[in-house]
């Protein structure tokens, strides 16, 4: 990518970002690297929705300003994803509400839910909470980023990356599309999982059309676990968050136990 191109789709990235509400204030961060090895990121405290092409800072891969601009705190969140991948060539973080209420709650979003997803994205983990611009932070999604193309950090928001920007933007939007969709499933009584048979005939499918490659079978989280199909590397990182299934100890109740319940509380308010 050359240094006018992503320049100018930084910022259009930026706006859509602001427009869309992932981000507010100087919230997020966006960056690509050049066939040169430097990177064009966004600068530190400014709107995503308000840059120019002019405003955006150019780094080394250590990080460190080439120019008058300096670039955003995050960025070394951006540095240690270009090191994991040599593959990907540009990096989008956002708050963005639906993904980012994942990583409030501690849950990664790793259901297998839609079959696009499973196609395009793949599952996506949660890193452990870590102060953001510290090395807390990278050591927490060092783990995940080999296999993943996007994560969500606790209690923070979302990354995502790709081999030019709009990968990177596309996924992000995969992902905020999908918790959004999980969280209304919820309301509806909750969403059924494809079972694994279809799961392991998306992954032949998503790798013959060169969507996921086999590195993408070692994903860390959710449901390849429960199929046929095995990590070629055998590097696949286990995950250390609370699952859906052992956090807060679910527990469920008939409906006429919930009536009771509530029925109790409402009384014992009047008392
Ligand atoms: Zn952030």
């Amino acid at each position: 990518m050359d240094e006018q191109t992503a320049r100018r789709e930084i910022v259009r990235i930026g706006s859509l970002m602001y427009e869309r509400s992932y981000v507010v204030s100087s919230d997020g961060n966006i960056s690509a690297r050049l066939d040169d090895g430097r990177i064009v990121a966004t600068p530190t405290m400014t709107c995503k929705g308000r840059m120019t092409e002019e405003s955006l800072a150019v780094t080394d891969m250590s990080g460190k300003a080439l120019g008058n601009q300096r670039p955003s705190s995050e960025l070394a969140m951006h540095l240690l994803i270009y090191r994991e991948r040599p593959d990907v060539k540009a990096v989008c973080h956002a708050h963005p509400p639906h993904g980012t209420a994942f990583a409030v709650a501690g849950l990664a979003i790793d259901q297998p839910i839609l079959s696009e997803v499973i196609l395009t994205l793949g599952c996506v983990p949660l890193a452990s909470y870590g102060t953001p611009s510290t090395e807390e932070l990278t050591e927490a999604m060092r783990p995940l980023v080999k296999h993943h193309n996007a994560l969500l950090m606790a209690n923070h928001g979302a990354v995502a990356y790709g081999s030019d920007l709009w990968q990177a933007w596309d996924r992000l939007e995969t992902l905020e599309h999908t918790a959004k969709i999980a969280i209304l499933s919820r309301i509806l009584g909750g969403s059924k999982n494809l079972p694994a048979d279809a799961i392991e005939k998306l992954i032949n499918v998503r790798e013959a059309a060169g969507y996921l490659g086999e590195s993408a079978r070692c994903q860390a989280c959710g449901y390849l676990h429960e199929t046929q199909l095995a990590c070629p590397s055998g590097d696949r990182p286990m995950m250390s968050y609370p699952t859906e299934s052992t956090n807060g100890g679910k527990i469920s109740l008939t409906r006429e136990e919930l009536v009771e319940l509530l029925s109790q509380a409402v009384d014992s308010r009047k008392s």
